[in-house]
């Protein structure tokens, strides 16, 4: 279990290699209480043996079994057969803006890559100093959005609560070398934690849990792409956790395009189950909103979203796209950012922009990864990028895609957690998703300023 000493700039990192079998050691950070003190009880050791584990686990800077000298050898041997002291078994660490920025591209037991990125915003005025983590849920994705890079990559597995947890432990153990703690905890990683969401539950109430990793419920964040199912079954766990909804188009044509899993859960009943979230936590949600210049950042986009959340007394982040290999799309320029914040605060609505951080690394999610992955080939890169001008055209004009929502989630075929969590959602009503195009939009035409 390694962890570079020296963080770098452009170090090769943990190259993709083929997925080996996993681990079949569970992690100690996924394991309950309860379990471990049961496990410990089976192997002979008394009650307070526990929280010496605990401890280590969750108050200690040890990064194996090995150093966690509390313990005598044999125990620790005994631990080690049956629990993983770690998942990640490598980490490879980029740095930008001035070092402010740290991406994380971390091994799983299986070879499989995900990523992390720790963020420091000094503390200015009044304002205390804030070290955000962002963290995957999944390896890969299978929402498929044309924008991101982890869309671009498909899905290749869930992550366990351990392998959630474990990335978290990594950036404190480096915060900590630095006289600093964690304050804020983001799922905007790699992957669509509502198509996770039994370990994105478990990851969270061990972070949050005052006797485990101890973080402030209202300081952790999930993000969706609107997996409605999924925010109902968060809503009537009724969690203090903060939900942001990645909308990036308020009409459903656009959306369609944008985030594939428009075409399974239309943006109405998306914002409708976002609202029945709110009203159940008293949690403000907010919305990302990516903006891509020419294609979702028009007075008529502003307007539609405007007149979508208007009421609703959410928040939206405007965030400036990062540009990613595949796409013929370039992020909003400042001016067009400016201008669309500006008409949507004039509505009523809380706006933020959000600065892309570590832009020089590749801090959009799932670019160090794909960076790793076989690099797609020119002609295929163009194909993709012909595709996406030509299906923008259409969603531009106000045409719903005609394409099945992404496989998996269809309806004839849901995944697991799909099913699990239609199914318990099945017995509240959902709001009937308004299909009409927007009315009296011109369609601008296609992205300006693409390299079509
Ligand atoms: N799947 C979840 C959470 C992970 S993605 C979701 O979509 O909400 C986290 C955020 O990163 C999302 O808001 C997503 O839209 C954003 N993102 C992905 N690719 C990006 C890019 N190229 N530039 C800027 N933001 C991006
Ligand atoms: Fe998946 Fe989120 Fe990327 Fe869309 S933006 S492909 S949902 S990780």
């Amino acid at each position: 279990m390694t962890e570079p000493t020296v963080p770098s700039r452009a170090r090769s990192g943990p190259a993709a290699s083929p997925a080996s079998s996993r681990d079949p050691r569970p992690g100690v950070t996924g394991v309950e209480p309860t379990e471990l003190a049961a496990l410990l009880a089976e192997m002979g050791e008394p009650a307070f043996r526990a929280r010496q584990v605990g401890d280590a686990v969750w108050r200690s800077e040890a990064a194996s079994w090995d150093a966690v000298t509390t313990l005598g050898l044999p125990l620790r041997a005994g631990l080690a057969e049956r629990l993983q002291f770690d998942t990640v078994t490598e980490t490879d660490l980029r740095l930008a803006d001035d070092d402010a920025t740290e991406k994380a591209l971390h091994r799983l037991t299986d070879g499989r890559l995900v990523e992390s990125v720790l963020m420091h915003y000094p503390a200015r005025g009044e304002r205390r100093e804030r070290n955000t983590l962002c963290i995957s849920s999944q390896a890969g994705c299978a929402v498929g959005c044309p924008f991101c890079a982890t869309g671009e990559l498909g899905f290749e597995r869930d992550l366990d609560v351990a392998e959630i947890v474990d990335q978290v432990r990594h950036a404190r153990r480096r915060l900590v070398s630095r006289g600093r703690h964690l304050t804020n905890l983001v799922f905007m990683g790699m992957g669509e934690p509502l198509l996770n969401l039994d370990a994105v539950i478990g990851a969270a109430r061990v972070l949050t849990d005052a006797d485990r990793f101890g973080l402030g419920a209202r300081h952790l964040t999930i993000s969706t792409s609107g997996v409605v199912p999924g925010i109902e079954r968060l809503t009537a766990l009724s969690p203090q956790w903060t939900l942001a909804v990645s909308l990036h188009a308020a009409r459903d044509s656009l959306r369609d395009l944008l985030v594939p899993l428009n075409r399974r859960w239309p943006v109405r009943a998306v914002v409708a189950a976002a609202a029945g979230y709110a009203a159940a936590t008293g949690r403000r949600v907010s919305y990302e909103y990516v903006m891509i210049d020419g294609l979702n950042d028009t007075p008529a986009d502003v307007d539609a979203l405007a007149r979508l959340l208007a009421g609703s007394g959410s928040h939206v982040n405007c965030i400036p796209m990062n540009p990613v290999a595949h796409t013929p799309w370039q992020g909003s320029t400042p001016e067009r950012i400016d201008a669309f914040a500006g008409r949507l605060r004039a509505a009523g609505l809380g706006v933020t922009i959000r600065r892309n951080r570590g832009q020089e690394v590749g801090a959009a999610c799932g670019q160090l990864a794909a960076e790793k992955s076989a690099e797609p080939a020119a002609a295929a890169v163009a194909r993709r990028r012909e595709r996406l001008v030509a299906t923008s055209v259409a969603a531009l004009a106000g045409e719903r895609s005609q394409d099945p929502a992404p496989p998996g989630l269809s309806a004839g075929s849901p995944g697991p957690v799909i099913a699990r969590t239609a199914a318990r959602a099945a017995a509240r009503p959902i709001a009937r998703p308004d299909r009409r195009p927007a009315a009296g939009r011109q369609p601008p035409g296609p992205p300006r300023r693409g390299s079509r």
